[in-house]
C-alpha cells in the first residue's frame, strides 16, 4: 500500500506511467539504494531516486564540498562550500523529500567498512576512482548484488549495469587502466544525463523491469549514442571467485586524491569535541554533525582528515601541528 494519499499525490504523474503505476510505486517506497560518491553523478542520481520515491538512501562521500563543484553537483550551493559532501546531501534530500529514509556516511570506503552497502538493494559507483569502483566489484559479486557503474569526463560518459552471474568490471578495466593525476574538464549536461542514464537503469532494476548489462556511451557534444555488448573475460580474477580489492590494505598513512590534489591522513578515532576546544585558541572552526573544519583541514569523527597541501611533508607537518602524531 502507499503510505497515504499525500504520496498518491506526490508521485501522480509517475503512478500515470504504465512502466511504473501504483504498484511500482509502492515497490519503489520499499527499496534501498546506496550511492557511493556525492559529486556530479551522485548528487544528481540521489535527488531523482529521493524525488521519485524510492524508501531508503545511503549517501557515501569522503570529501568536502569546493567551489569548483558548483558547476554541476546539484545539491550544493555557495553556502555549501567547506561542509562535508555526504552530510551537507543528506540535509538537502530530506528537505526535498521528508518521507524517505535517508542515511550519510562521511567515509572513505575501504574493506574494512564496506558493509555500509550491507542493507542496499543496488548500489550506484559515482565514484571518480578505479579503486573504488573496483572494490564495489567485488563486494557486489561476493554478496550477490547489482550494480551500476557510471563515470563522465570531459564531453561524454559511460553507464553500465553490472549483475551478480554476467560481466564485471574486471572483465574489462584493469588496475593497468591507471587514471592520471592531471586535472580534465567537464560539461555539466554530461555529468546530469548521464547520471539520469544511471537513475533511470535503477529504477528498472528497483522495479524488476529486463535490463541488459551493456556499456552505453554518450557524447553529448556531438550527440552520438552507443551500446557496447561486452563478453565476460575468460580468465577475470572476480568473476572466478578472487576478490583481491576485499583483501587490500591501506598500506600508507598519508594518500593524495587525483581528484582534488587533497591528502588524506588514517589516523587514529578523535575527540572531535576536545580538538574544537583546542583549535578555537588559534581561530574559527566550523563543525558540523561528523567533520570539524580549520585552515586547510577538515578533521572527521573516524579519525580521517582531509588536508590541502602542495606536498606530503607539508601535510604531515599541517597534521602533526594540528592533530598529533
Ligand atoms: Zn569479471
Amino acid at each position: 500500500m502507499l503510505n497515504s494519499e499525500k504520496n498518491h499525490s506526490r508521485y501522480s504523474r509517475q503512478i500515470l506511467l504504465q512502466e511504473i503505476g501504483k504498484e511500482g510505486q509502492v515497490i519503489l517506497q520499499n527499496k534501498k539504494v546506496a550511492i557511493v560518491g556525492v559529486g556530479a553523478l551522485g548528487t544528481v542520481a540521489s535527488e531523482l531516486l529521493a524525488r521519485a520515491g524510492v524508501g531508503s538512501l545511503i549517501l557515501i562521500d569522503r570529501d568536502t564540498v569546493e567551489e569548483s563543484n558548483l558547476q554541476r553537483q546539484t545539491l550544493f550551493d555557495e553556502k555549501s562550500v567547506g561542509k562535508n559532501k555526504a552530510s551537507a546531501a543528506e540535509q538537502r534530500i530530506k528537505e526535498i523529500n521528508s518521507d524517505i529514509k535517508v542515511e550519510f556516511h562521511s567515509i572513505h570506503l575501504t574493506p574494512q567498512n564496506i558493509d555500509v552497502l550491507q542493507s542496499a538493494d543496488l548500489i550506484l559507483d559515482c565514484t571518480d576512482n578505479l579503486q573504488t569502483r573496483f572494490l564495489i566489484n567485488d563486494y557486489c559479486k561476493k554478496e550477490i548484488k547489482p550494480w551500476i557503474y557510471a563515470a563522465a569526463i570531459k564531453t561524454s560518459g559511460y553507464v553500465m549495469p553490472i549483475f551478480p552471474d554476467g560481466t564485471c568490471l574486471q572483465c574489462f578495466l584493469s588496475e593497468s587502466s591507471q587514471e592520471t593525476c592531471d586535472t580534465v574538464g567537464v560539461l555539466n549536461t554530461i555529468t546530469v544525463s548521464i547520471a539520469s542514464l544511471q537513475a533511470t537503469l535503477a529504477l528498472k532494476i528497483l522495479l524488476g523491469k529486463e535490463v541488459e548489462s551493456v556499456l552505453h556511451h554518450y557524447d553529448i557534444w556531438n550527440q552520438s549514442f552507443k551500446k557496447l555488448h561486452i563478453k565476460k573475460k575468460e580468465n577475470c580474477q572476480t568473476c572466478a571467485g578472487n576478490y583481491s580489492h576485499l583483501q587490500r590494505k591501506e598500506t600508507s598513512k598519508y594518500v593524495r586524491f587525483c581528484s582534488t590534489g587533497k591528502y588524506q591522513v588514517l589516523g587514529p578515532r578523535v575527540d572531535l569535541s576536545e580538538i574544537k576546544e583546542r583549535w578555537e585558541k588559534l581561530g574559527t572552526v566550523t563543525r558540523d554533525n561528523s567533520s570539524l573544519q580549520f585552515q586547510n583541514i577538515t578533521l572527521f569523527d573516524d579519525g580521517r582528515a582531509l588536508i590541502n597541501a602542495q606536498s606530503v611533508e607539508e601535510a604531515e607537518a599541517i597534521y602533526s601541528r594540528l592533530v598529533g602524531n
